[in-house]
């Protein structure tokens, strides 16, 4: 029910690279939650800013339900938008806050108190309504103004990092009734955050933006599993993925990724056109699909272990090759239970399947 396409904004005076959105494409289902992520400066606000209407794409087509909207005023988009700063009005009461949009669109005081008061209720803030926003909790103002962008009942719910003023805690609970209001009501929301925990927790899809640029679109697992190119796999994921230099080679029969502290085998199942032999990749593999084994395992890595942190759930333990000849260290996760030391030898062993390769271009 969103389409943008080809969408191009360039601020007038940007020196740099120009470009804040540079040629972006996004399809956005009806009552789906879609996550914009990326890191600053990525161009997230931008394009929210361009489907709220507040700012005006360079060139592309920005359409609701199949008609062009880039000429419609804000005011008749049919959205409710809560900004990084709630911009709740100081002055006005909670109640007034929630009904403002209402009132400005001409709905009689009664009726819009009324529905005022009932989106209150949905939110569990209509104890509130007669207290000013600095009578309330930071928890309590991230409600009204999500109150305030649904009390006109918007088609689309625009929300630019909600929660980035939130403690760890609050923003839990605030993510999970976020996503509960939203299925109840059905309404087609898109989040910007550059959070990725956030991200991969409420939405049904995110995209992946850098530069400007959709780098990935596609449900969280999809883009955890399989990333489509280097940037996607190591902004997502924490600790992020081991990313290795090496080159694919044949050797005696089997497809050989070699780096300068290591051969891995593909296994047959994971075998390339032959055309990509000879090509510089990166290796790619997660802390917890790397596991110590024993030293008789199959395709094992002698390492030695540089330093063990303790995360609390399990342990981060960095490694690196005793021989000095890999220069990247290695990341890899076990339980609690692993009684292992800086200084210590391991083998380790990557777990079935759970490699990835990506072109060096
Ligand atoms: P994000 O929300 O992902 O952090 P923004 O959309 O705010 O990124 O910004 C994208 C790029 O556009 C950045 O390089 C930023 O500096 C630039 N930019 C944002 N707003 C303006 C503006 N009003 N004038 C000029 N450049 C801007
Ligand atoms: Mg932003």
């Amino acid at each position: 029910m969103i389409t943008l396409r080809n969408i191009v904004k360039e601020y007038d005076g940007k020196q740099d690279s120009g470009r804040a959105v540079d040629g972006l494409n996004l399809e956005i289902n009806k009552g789906e939650f879609v996550a914009l992520l990326g890191p600053s400066g990525c161009g997230k606000t931008t394009t929210l800013m361009m489907l709220a209407g507040l700012l005006k794409p360079t060139s592309g087509e920005i359409l609701f339900n199949g008609k062009l909207v880039n000429h419609v005023e804000p005011k008749d988009r049919n959205i409710g938008m809560v900004f990084q700063s709630y911009a709740l009005y100081p002055h006005l009461s909670v109640r007034d806050n929630i009904a403002f949009p209402l009132r400005e669109r001409k709905i009689p005081k009664q009726e819009a108190y009324e529905r005022a008061k009932e989106t209150s209720k949905i939110l569990q803030i209509d104890h509130l309504l007669d207290r000013k926003p600095s009578q309330l909790s930071g928890g309590q103002q991230q409600r009204v103004a999500m109150a305030r962008a649904l009390s006109k009942n918007p088609e689309i719910l625009l929300l630019d990092e909600p929660m980035s003023n939130l403690d760890a805690r609050l923003k839990l609970d605030v993510r999970d009734e976020i996503r509960k209001i939203q299925r109840n009501l059905g309404v087609t929301t898109i989040i910007v955050t550059h959070d990725q925990e956030e991200a991969l927790a409420i939405s049904d899809r995110v995209a992946i933006l850098n530069g400007g640029q959709i780098q990935q679109y596609a449900p969280p697992h999809e883009l955890f599993n399989h990333p489509v190119n280097l940037f996607v796999a190591s902004f997502l994921g924490n600790p992020p993925m081991n990313l290795v230099q090496g080159e694919l080679r044949e050797m005696n029969g089997n497809q050989v990724v070699v780096t300068e502290g290591f051969e891995y085998l593909l296994p047959a199942d994971r075998r390339l056109d032959k055309a990509h032999m000879g090509k510089s990749v990166k290796f790619g593999i997660r802390p917890h699909d790397i596991a110590i084994c024993s030293p008789t395992d199959h395709q094992r890595i002698k390492m030695k272990v540089d330093l063990v942190e303790h995360l609390g759930s399990g342990k981060l333990v960095k490694v690196i090759d005793p021989l000095g000849k890999l220069d990247t260290m290695i990341r890899l996760l076990t339980g609690n239970e692993a009684e292992i030391e800086s200084g210590d030898e391991v083998y380790i062993k990557f777990k079935e399947n759970k490699f990835h390769l990506f072109d060096m271009n």
